[in-house]
């Protein structure tokens, strides 16, 4: 990355899937993007496990895996402790390519998971979850800018369960503001490196993935209408590199229709490997005595080791007839006469590095169509929410304006975008 001439402009879509980025080129809704796609490198990427943004997100700016950076989910369980707690930027145990020597100035606007902003080369406006955008602005002297132009981090998101004209308005409105920053930073700094992130991306597929493949559907147009403006913005960036820059384009999970809820705990609990002391739980503090396993979102499952947990009892001796046990467990859920789960990962099979200790003993993922939740308070198994998408791990995008210079790897994951970048010598 430091041994390039020209500058490097990164575009991210939130949570878009390679299918549709690739439907919507081809159909004229994201022209810019198509041009991109006849003359760059393009190709299909897999997300993190679990296919969440804080994980996916942060293995994408540090080249590195969770057993490196230490971020497995949006929430996390300290050691000695059944508190949740939610890790952030500070908690990140490898700095992102912005801070490597000799990079040059940066402009980082909205990645997921960088809140709180920490100092840089240059300006960064951190991406959710930021509740503060005090806080969430680097440098300080920047804020005054923001402000003035009503600038927004995050759709509100209550809205979207109200009412979904008032979900698509905010949903406009937050894009345009994006769109005002991005403009201006662009025009004000003297950058080397420019990260663009959209958010609204995943929320949308969030509430309207079905009006994305009914074309009958009320929203449908405005579902398109998003990303067609979100593609204007790509042309208009291509119109202002030079031939040295290169642009990328990417997503950090895929998406697709959800037909369920399943709650993982609940589940635990009905096979009797998870006991609770009140019912309903309030909180994963609730745990009892008897405790065999207990998962955190999505589907994050930790064996209640002896020494590990304050009610931990399961033995070293035991944990593997645990691990077992689980398995067997989740490879026979089934909804509506179809297996819920595609695959369940020992950790030592998709993570490795120093924050190994810390991660999910096993990491269930879904098949199509089934969305896991880990909140406690899910009264029963198999439920329906407002949410008619849900993250896929198979299939991000990656985009690479740079044609002839590179190939993907084979089985390209988030983890290897760094790696792509700098293997490309401009
Ligand atoms: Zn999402």
């Amino acid at each position: 990355m430091t041994g390039r001439s020209g500058r490097l402009v990164i575009v991210g879509l939130d949570g878009m899937p390679y299918r549709l980025i690739k439907d919507l080129a081809e159909n004229d809704v994201m022209p810019h993007t198509r041009a991109l796609m006849g003359s760059g490198v393009f190709g299909q990427m897999a997300s993190s496990i679990p296919e969440i943004s804080s994980v996916a997100w942060t293995s994408i700016i540090t080249g590195t895996n969770p057993g490196y950076h230490g971020i497995f989910g949006f929430t996390d369980i300290p050691l000695g402790t059944y508190r949740l707690s939610f890790p952030n930027f500070n908690n990140v145990r490898v700095p992102p390519f912005w801070k490597r020597e000799g990079i040059g100035k940066s402009v980082i606007i909205n990645v997921p998971f960088t809140y709180p902003a920490t100092s840089l080369d240059g300006v960064l406006i951190a991406g959710f979850v930021a509740l503060d955008l005090r806080k969430a602005t680097y440098p300080p002297s920047l804020l005054p800018k923001l402000n003035e132009i009503g600038y927004q981090i995050d759709v509100d998101s209550d809205k979207g369960h109200k009412s979904l004209d008032l979900f698509l308005r905010d949903l406009d409105r937050t894009l345009a503001k994006r769109i005002e920053v991005y403009r201006y930073l662009w025009a004000e700094e003297e950058w080397q490196n420019f990260v663009l992130v959209f958010t609204g991306t995943d929320r949308l597929a969030h509430f309207l993935w079905d009006a994305y493949e009914d074309k009958a559907h009320k929203y449908h147009s405005a579902f398109l209408d998003h990303l067609h403006r979100i593609d204007d913005v790509v042309g208009e960036i291509v119109g202002k590199m030079n031939q040295s820059d290169l642009l990328i384009m990417l997503s950090d999970h895929g998406f697709g229709r959800s037909e369920v809820d399943v709650y993982v705990n609940r589940f635990l609990e009905e096979k009797g490997l998870l006991r609770f002391s009140k019912h309903p739980p309030q909180s994963m503090a609730d745990i009892d005595h008897g405790t065999r396993a207990f998962a955190l979102d999505p589907a994050r499952l930790y064996v209640n080791m002896e020494g590990k947990y304050p009610r931990g009892s399961v033995s070293p001796e035991e944990r593997e007839e645990v691990l077992d046990e689980l398995t067997r467990a989740f490879e026979s859920l089934e909804f509506g006469g179809r297996k819920a789960v595609k695959r369940i990962y020992r950790k030592e099979e998709i993570y490795d590095g120093p924050c190994l200790d810390q991660a999910p003993d096993l990491v269930v993922l879904p098949n199509a169509g089934v969305n896991f939740r880990a909140n406690p308070k899910g009264g029963q198994v198999f439920d329906r929410s407002a949410f008619v998408g849900k993250h896929t791990q198979e299939d991000a995008f990656l985009l690479l304006s740079a044609s002839g210079q590179c190939i993907l790897p084979k089985n390209l994951c988030v983890s290897d975008v760094v790696g792509v970048i700098d293997s490309i010598s401009s």
